[in-house]
């Protein structure tokens, strides 16, 4: 609680600490040590953890980042949070992120921006950023962060720790403000690959209140210590040859593939032809399914209500215009277009045959290879305002994208600093659906 009262007043990645909750599980694992029975206890025994904002806590505020659930305490808990608890952690907090998660900086959260620990100067990425940057910062052992396109990996990559979006379907995303339905995961942020395959055994199973969840018995750090000798190892050549990728994050990325060759694994490269296709299909998908689920908003069922209106229409207008900020009204306008009549048929039922097309590159490349390593972003964390642009912005996600259409798991790795930035850089490891084993496998070998 100390080091977050003092570190966080410059890196910002807290929105609020429940320092209360956290003393009473404290107390707790206290007493469970004097009686003797701490053994009982689960895995995360009396380590500090803290859950992204859009992750409901009980008795807590849930914004998302927005002026519209800034007053929001939410009822309930999330079922990926309360498995946390369960297994013993003690809640430091919430922590920062893009507004309703769009974006890839934490510079559309509507309460200042998270800055990167390695340099404050820089943005920790997005949309994630507060999580990544808690553990980057030695806040907090292990935070959960949300992943529809890349918000776990990118900022997992900017910030030197380990990131990992699971499967779809692994983890529970019950009690989690939905932003694109069908591409949200929930995961973990830690400092080692050991901590985030601990965390997944955690978190991951069927929930029946998610019925999107698989059942899940795997132990995620069963084959850590086994090396990659053996193992196909994908990479993409169109990636590496991506416009965009910066020299440093290359020559990092070229480094790790000479790495799994040099530790005995077999390296294959793969074609994944409509990956080229997945940024276009995701800014049709995403904002279609945000602009459904960010309907309730309307200051009656839940949210921001502005005072005074004397008719339904003006109270929404007014109540929308005041909660949400830039980014979310322009996924809001987007979404709103493409599902319209005359427009849906252009660009929403092609963005879903592109997904299938997507699906099967991966599932033809699974024949081939047991795990893919290629770039998370094609850059370093950029200073603060530096992209100004959405449409560039929308870009740092071009390596991470297609795997939130395809499902499958995918992390990040730290791998170093990049030559010319001197910021760390991360590789992305990228398995097939339900064989997350396989890259956290992989990532151990890196580590
Ligand atoms: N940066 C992407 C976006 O803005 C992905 C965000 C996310 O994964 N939540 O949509």
């Amino acid at each position: 609680l100390a080091r977050i009262a003092e570190a966080d007043q410059q890196v910002h990645s807290f929105l609020e600490v429940t320092e209360q909750m956290a003393l009473a599980a404290a107390a707790q694992v206290d007493k469970a040590i004097a009686v003797g029975t701490f053994g009982e206890m689960g895995i995360l025994a009396g380590v500090p953890v803290a859950f992204k904002d859009n992750m409901n806590l009980e008795g807590t505020r849930t914004t998302c980042s927005s002026r519209m659930l800034e007053n929001y305490v939410s009822p309930y808990t999330a079922t990926c949070v309360e498995k946390c608890l369960q297994a013993g952690a003690l809640p430091m907090g919430k922590l920062n992120m893009d507004e309703f998660a769009f974006g890839s900086s934490t510079e559309t959260s509507a309460f200042g921006p998270t800055r990167n620990p390695w340099d404050l100067q820089r943005v920790p990425g997005g949309s994630s950023g507060g999580s990544a940057a808690a553990v980057a910062a030695g806040l907090v052992c292990a935070t959960l962060g949300s992943d529809t396109g890349g918000s776990i990996r990118q900022p997992g990559a900017f910030c030197g720790v380990v990131g990992l979006k699971p499967t779809y379907g692994t983890v529970s995303r019950y009690g989690v403000v939905a932003f694109g339905s069908s591409l949200d995961q929930v995961g973990p942020f830690t400092r080692s690959v050991e901590d985030a395959a601990l965390m997944m055994n955690v978190l991951a199973g069927r929930d029946p209140l998610d019925c999107t969840s698989q059942p899940c018995s795997a132990d995620f750090t069963a084959n850590l210590a086994e090396g990659v000798r053996g193992m196909r190892i994908g990479v993409v050549p169109e990636f590496m040859e991506a416009k965009g990728l910066t020299d440093e994050v290359r020559q990092k990325v070229a480094d790790a593939i000479k790495q799994v060759e040099a530790l005995g694994a077999q390296l294959v490269e793969i074609d994944l032809p409509h990956a080229r296709a997945a940024m276009s299909a995701y800014y049709v998908l995403g904002p279609s399914e945000a602009f459904s689920n960010l309907a309730r908003f309307d200051s009656v069922r839940y949210g921001y209500c502005d005072p005074g209106h004397t008719d339904l229409g003006s109270q929404y207008d007014a109540s929308r215009a005041v909660g949400f900020g830039a980014e979310a009204k322009r996924r809001i306008m987007l979404g709103s277009y493409l599902l319209s009549a005359g427009v849906y048929d252009k660009y929403y039922y092609p963005a879903q045959q592109v997904r299938t097309l997507i699906t099967q590159d991966y599932q033809q490349a699974y024949e081939k290879v047991d795990c893919i390593l290629t770039p998370v972003a094609p850059r370093t964390a950029f200073k603060f305002g530096e992209i100004g642009d959405p449409t560039e912005m929308y870009l740092s996600d071009m390596f991470t994208i297609s795997i939130n259409i395809a499902g499958n798991g995918g992390m990040s790795m730290p791998v170093g600093l990049g030559e010319a930035s001197g910021m760390p850089v991360g590789v992305q490891l990228i398995s097939p659906a339900f064989h997350d084993a396989n890259m956290l496998r992989v990532a151990a070998a890196l580590e």
